[in-house]
């Protein structure tokens, strides 16, 4: 992929940030599989991403990443530009009435401690999320009975065309992990509402929260999470225990025995591997139980016969 990496990057508008060919997008995801970015860009700022958009021509496809932990890549790698934030938008604001912004790269898990130090309640379910605010917003991420849509105040990003948007909690059309706010716009930073709490009692959720986790999910694991949402009036891995497909294996990919909605690589998979896992465990599921389980996990890129085609 690397000629045709740099024939786009020499059509790219300059930035103050970083433009990287072909780079390997693997490692920033916890499944460890997939291939290149065919250009990735971490952005100075966010007026630098803005600047980036407007100027970008429009064919060239915009793809945005978060820490990948709910993200599987494809084996063919990424056409068009990935970008990934970084350093600059890790920030965390404690501000005045309870509020706390924090910038989309930074950790759900970092954002619930530093409502916990300040005194801030509402925001320990963060705890139990290990992706960043970004991916928290697309997703409407939630866990133990909260979710992002109940503490967002607004988000702020830029659209494709490189504009400053802001959008409030209504603008992001929040239902279960879904979000309606259009697909391109990307998010750099988020408002949220908690409320006055003690410190001593956050903390103490938080840690019963680390420790439901660690029981009941392959944590320390390369997986990507929830891989089906859970259909209306149904627990997803209740249905594909039902199937029969607990720890059911393809190439290096399994279907995990600890939590069977999260699928784990073993150490040599492949995306195909993950994906085709996944597709058959849907075909199962419906066989047995009707019902029609939709992805979680959000795929990009393309296969390998994709790429080389
Ligand atoms: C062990 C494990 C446990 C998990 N448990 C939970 C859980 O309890 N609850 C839960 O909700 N999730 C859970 N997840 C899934 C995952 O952590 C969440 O979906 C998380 O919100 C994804 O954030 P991320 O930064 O990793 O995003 P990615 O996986 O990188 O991306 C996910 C989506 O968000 C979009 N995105 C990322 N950043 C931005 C941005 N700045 N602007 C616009 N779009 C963006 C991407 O384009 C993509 O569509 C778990 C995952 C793992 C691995």
């Amino acid at each position: 992929m690397s000629m045709v990496a740099d024939h786009l990057i020499d059509g790219l508008p300059d930035v103050r940030g970083e433009l990287i060919p072909d780079a390997p997008m693997a490692p920033l995801t916890w499944f460890r599989v997939g291939g290149p970015a065919e250009v990735l860009f971490r952005p100075a700022d966010a007026e630098d991403l803005a600047a980036f958009l407007k100027a970008c021509p429009t064919e060239v496809p915009i793809t945005v990443v978060g820490v990948g932990s709910n993200l599987l890549v494809r084996d063919g790698g990424v056409a068009g530009v990935v970008i990934r934030m970084g350093k600059p938008f890790m920030r965390i604001e404690i501000l005045d009435d309870n509020r706390v912004r924090a910038g989309t790269a930074a950790l759900d898990m970092a954002v619930a401690r530093s409502a916990m130090e300040a005194g801030i309640a509402g925001l320990e379910f963060f705890r139990g999320i290990p992706g960043s605010i970004g991916g928290a917003l697309r997703m409407n991420g939630g866990a133990y009975e909260k979710e992002t849509m109940d503490v967002l105040i607004e988000a702020e990003g830029v659209t494709r065309a490189g504009e400053r948007v802001t959008y409030s909690l209504v603008d992001m059309g929040y239902s279960y992990r879904h979000s309606s706010a259009p697909a391109d716009v990307y998010f750099t930073s988020a408002l949220f509402q908690g409320s006055a709490g003690d410190k001593s009692e956050i903390e103490r959720r938080m840690n019963e929260i680390t420790e439901r986790r660690e029981t009941s999910q392959p944590i320390r694991t390369r997986t990507g999470g929830s891989t089906f949402k859970n259909p209306e009036g149904h627990k997803s891995w209740q249905l594909i225990d039902a199937a029969g497909c607990r720890g059911l294996k393809r190439g290096g990919a399994q279907v995990s025995e600890k939590h069977c909605n999260f699928l784990i690589n073993t150490g040599e998979a492949t995306a195909s591997d993950i994906e085709e896992l996944g597709e058959e465990v849907r075909t199962r599921v419906k066989e047995t139980s009707g019902v029609t389980l939709d992805w979680e996990i959000r795929r990009i890129g393309m296969t390998r016969d994709e790429a080389s085609s």
